[in-house]
């Protein structure tokens, strides 16, 4: 009894090894998996040339509640742009203006 309930969900949670994707050609949803829209940076949609760490409220946005830098991945802003957010959210940090870490509520 206990056994079975225990093995079921191991051998479901298998495929998501590489060996067991290699196998399945095709994938499982039929239908549209997401849909993509286009992100756009935002430091280049406002026109800004140099990202100032003055200007904390902009630098802010850039962050999570907990203090955390967000990723280029989920913000959508370009290499360049991304690097000067990280110097200024740190010089920020530094001079307390934002915090290194907030605790979770
Ligand atoms: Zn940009």
């Amino acid at each position: 009894m206990s056994e079975e309930t225990k093995v079921t969900p191991t051998t479901e949670t298998a495929p998501a090894a590489p060996a067991a994707r290699a196998e399945r050609p095709a994938r499982p949803f039929g239908k549209k998996r997401f849909e993509s829209r286009r992100k756009v940076c935002k430091v280049c949609a406002e026109k800004i040339d140099n990202v100032d760490y003055k200007n904390f409220q902009f630098v802010k946005s850039f962050t999570m509640e907990s203090g955390k830098i967000l990723s280029r991945r989920i913000t959508g802003t370009c290499a360049k742009h991304q690097r000067q957010i990280t110097k200024a959210i740190k010089r920020d940090r530094n001079l307390a203006i934002l915090p290194y870490s907030l605790p979770k509520k």
